[in-house]
């Protein structure tokens, strides 16, 4: 049996960070929006020029655009076992698209895991932030330092940056933007009986319980 999930958080929630964790237990893609709109930006694709331009000011990526992206995804082989969708969707308009496409594809969401946390916390964490250049995985200076100071407990890898949109500049509009369609979001997938929210403010182990309790239940 396949497991469909999203991952909902706002920004900074610890949707990546649950996700390292998930991956590791249960056989599922993790397909992060986020992760794909970086690469394309690094490699500096004509979908990635496009998409700095409002990444850069915190703004949500046209729909279309998101929507297209995470439909050819969801449409190859590697995800017959199940996917994780992390950040996305985040507007209402991308959860109805998910709801078509992932009908005609055969592949509907199953359960929603909504990781909630005040908005207060949010600014410290993703100011906090960094991650490993070679893997992807992500720590925090405080809460979620590398064990050795300047490798990767993942990979061993030894270059770390913050992201850009994590500098004080844009994360305030990024948390406005994020928390305007956060409400409706948790209605939408609350009314379709499949959301499941955890408190995500308490330490990464004890969070990721909560989620694990969750997806036992539905493997
Ligand atoms: P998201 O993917 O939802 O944007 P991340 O998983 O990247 O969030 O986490 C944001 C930052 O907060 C990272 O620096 C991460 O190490 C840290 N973090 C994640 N979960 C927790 C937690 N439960 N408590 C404290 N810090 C956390
Ligand atoms: P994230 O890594 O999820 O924090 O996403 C980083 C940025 O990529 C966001 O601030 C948006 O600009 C863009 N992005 C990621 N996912 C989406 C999405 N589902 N819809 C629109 N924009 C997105």
């Amino acid at each position: 049996m396949s497991m469909n999930l999203i991952l909902m958080g706002l920004p900074g929630a610890g949707k990546g960070t649950q996700a390292q964790k998930i991956v590791e237990d249960f056989d599922i893609q993790h397909i992060s929006t986020g992760d794909i709109f970086r690469e394309a930006m690094k490699n500096e694709t004509e979908m990635g020029v496009a998409a700095k331009k409002f990444i850069d000011k915190g703004e949500l990526v046209p729909d279309e655009v998101t929507n297209g992206i995470v439909r050819e995804r969801l449409s190859q082989d590697d995800v017959a076992n199940g996917y994780m969708l992390d950040g996305y969707p985040r507007t209402i308009d991308q959860a109805e698209a998910l709801d078509q496409f992932g009908t005609e594809l055969d592949r509907n969401v199953d359960a929603v895991i909504n990781i909630h946390v005040e908005p207060e916390v949010l600014i410290e964490r993703l100011s906090g932030r960094f991650i490993c250049r070679t893997c992807g995985a992500t720590y925090h200076k405080i809460y979620n330092p590398t064990k050795v100071e300047g490798t990767c407990d993942v990979c061993g890898g030894h270059d770390f940056y913050q992201r850009e949109d994590d500098k004080p500049a844009t994360v305030k509009n990024r948390l406005d933007v994020n928390i305007k369609m956060n409400t409706p979001l948790v209605d939408f997938y609350q009314s379709k009986g499949v959301l499941h929210t955890v408190d995500g403010d308490r330490d990464i182990d004890a969070v990721y319980q909560d989620i694990k309790a969750i997806l036992n239940k539905l493997a």
